[in-house]
């Protein structure tokens, strides 16, 4: 019997249609050339391919193609994004502070606090998961040198006003970067209606494949100093011999959500609206965050530990916040911060949904949660 798959927000399966692009890449009556070869046609057909796929993220994100820069995901944009402009602009700016959220992913928050001769301030999201505004305007000025706020959440699904962020930020001459990751293809927005300077993104989010992303970097604004040394790739941003295969992976994933966002978002708020009946009807459950993006669902069932929960549904693959802390019994660091009790936050599930998200699946999901709260409930 097979096992329904709601944890899209950790990973979701790469489309059919993204893996034959990305098999036109790989062997030998293919593209497999390196990109930077510029001496024959195996680097300069390969070379098209990475241009047409930075033309394409580009396009879906409203930004020029001089503005992408490849990374192996949203892990090391966020790490090229804060490290390098921090190292490229702290000086000629003479500003030392960076603000942030203890709702970030780890990326940010981490990469944050183990900068050095910086002023890290770390602001608390109000219960519904969103930035307070007037705490946010208390701490902007003219020493903050970057802010990083994510557009969308991975744990709750909440979406935080970027725009007025950007703009409160922009005023007192600050930069902003907003990590990106679960907002391509459930959400419309451009990087120039979010107003932000520097964006994460990811592949594998978005049915791309996995270890490739890139950081959009707003021409002639912002500077962001090199990482890792090598080839001076990417415009000097980013060196490394650049994955083709992966490259136009991303892009045809990304092209793909962008053409099907409008009746993927019906879809997966449809299936959002099923879950949250279902939940209302067994009562005794909180939904986490105010209501954001079609496709992340986190709730609190009252009395009843995540892990028993999980267990007692063995067909249905959720998860209890970030996957990146799998490896503690920490509650997430998300739900915390929204001012959730430790015995609430390990009574939470995350439930993810995706394009490959079946009516099936999710009458699996909604029979098991059923059956297994009420028997955890019994018994307890
Ligand atoms: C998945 C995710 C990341 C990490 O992205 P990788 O491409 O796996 O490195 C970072 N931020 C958010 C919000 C994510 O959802």
């Amino acid at each position: 019997m097979k096992t329904a798959y709601f944890d899209n927000a950790s990973t979701t399966p790469v489309d059919k249609r993204v893996v034959d692009k990305m098999q036109s890449c790989l062997s030998a009556d293919g593209t497999f050339g390196n990109p930077a070869s510029t001496t024959h046609s195996f680097g300069w057909m390969a070379s098209e391919e990475v241009e047409w796929a930075r033309e394409t993220v580009a396009d879906c994100i409203g930004a020029g193609p001089g503005e992408i820069v490849w990374t192996s995901g949203a892990t090391e944009s966020d790490n090229l994004a804060i490290r390098g402009s921090v190292q490229a602009m702290r000086v000629s700016t003479g500003r030392t502070k960076i603000i942030t959220m203890e709702s970030e992913h780890k990326a940010v928050i981490d990469t944050c606090s183990h900068l050095d001769d910086v002023n890290v301030v770390i602001l608390k999201p109000k219960p519904s998961g969103l930035v307070c505004m007037d705490a946010l305007a208390k701490v902007l000025d003219k020493d903050t040198l970057l802010v990083s706020i994510m557009l969308v959440n991975n744990e709750t699904g909440v979406v935080q006003p970027i725009q007025t962020i950007a703009r409160l930020a922009h005023d007192v001459g600050a930069f902003v970067h907003s990590d990106l990751a679960q907002a391509v293809g459930k959400l419309q927005w451009t990087v120039d209606q979010l107003g932000i300077d520097l964006g994460s993104l990811s592949a594998h989010k978005v049915h791309g494949p996995k270890g490739i992303g890139a950081l959009y970097v707003r021409r002639g604004r912002c500077q962001v100093a090199e990482q890792q040394h090598g080839g001076k790739h990417e415009r000097g941003m980013r060196s490394g011999t650049l994955p083709a295969h992966q490259i136009v992976g991303m892009a045809e994933a990304y092209r793909l959500s962008k053409k099907e966002v409008y009746p993927e978002i019906q879809r997966l708020d449809r299936i959002r609206d099923q879950i949250e009946e279902t939940l209302e009807d067994l009562g005794g459950i909180q939904i986490n965050g105010k209501r954001g993006v079609p496709h992340i669902l986190n709730f609190t069932v009252d009395g009843v530990d995540g892990e028993r929960l999980m267990a007692a549904m063995p067909r249905i693959a959720v998860s209890t916040g970030s996957a990146c802390n799998a490896a503690t019994v920490e509650p997430s660091h998300v739900l915390q911060a929204m001012g959730l009790s430790r015995q609430q936050g390990l009574s939470s599930i995350r439930v993810s949904t995706g394009r490959m998200t079946t009516e099936d699946d999710v009458t699996m999901l909604l029979d098991s949660l059923r059956h297994a709260i009420s028997q955890l409930r019994r018994s307890a």
